[in-house]
């Protein structure tokens, strides 16, 4: 996308942070809507049978969830905000519309700064027991949680734990709770999941 001077928003360069990353090409304003993610649209199922095969260290992942039954690959034909990297203390966010996924400045951003979202990466069963170090933030961030992954669930057991635990957390800083995401198929019958980036806000239909 470009700004209403018609200069592009965006570069992709090389990041300290992950490989390749997208800069802000000129201050950018809070709520503008920098890129939108596209990509091949396909099913989980699909998703999953892609890159069934990729190795197990690879943490590239170019998958967007955009509901419950469409995907987004963006290593297909995919826009160049499949290069924006993952943040812990983010200066965008993601947002879905009518099946169409945005970026959109949450603050101003600088030019030059690099742009990141959450992405909110779930866990699941058949994730490797070294998930987080494949997945490993270096984001910079002081909130950083050391990984792109979620959280792993809190066990819901005792009443008066889980009050505990609810206050620490509004304690520490920028551990916002993760909006809650488009229900998903549960048992899927791939033993290996593809890991995907999920979606922070929706909007519209
Ligand atoms: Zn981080």
């Amino acid at each position: 996308m470009k700004s209403s001077s018609g200069s592009p928003l965006m570069r992709v360069r090389r990041s300290r942070v992950h490989g390749s990353g997208v800069f802000a090409a000129r201050d950018i304003r809070k709520g503008t809507r920098i890129a939108e993610y596209t990509g091949d649209r396909i099913s989980h199922a699909e998703a999953d049978r892609r890159y069934a095969h990729k190795a197990d260290d690879d943490n590239h992942t170019f998958l967007f969830t955009v509901d419950a039954r469409t995907v987004i690959d963006g290593g297909v034909g995919g826009s160049p905000a499949r290069f924006i990297n993952h943040s812990c203390d983010p200066n965008c966010e993601t947002v879905i519309e009518d099946k169409r996924v945005f970026i959109e400045a949450i603050r101003s951003i600088p030019a030059g700064a690099e742009i990141g979202y959450d992405y909110m990466i779930d866990r699941d069963p058949s994730d490797p027991p070294n998930i987080d170090e494949i997945f490993a933030c270096r984001c910079g961030a002081t909130a950083c949680r050391g990984s792109m992954l979620l959280p792993p669930k809190k066990p819901r057991r005792k009443v008066a734990k889980k009050k505990a635990a609810k206050k620490k957390a509004t304690k520490r800083k920028g551990t916002k709770p993760a909006p809650r995401k488009a229900p998903r198929k549960a048992a899927s019958k791939v033993a290996k999941k593809a890991v995907r980036k999920a979606a922070g806000r929706k909007r519209g239909r």
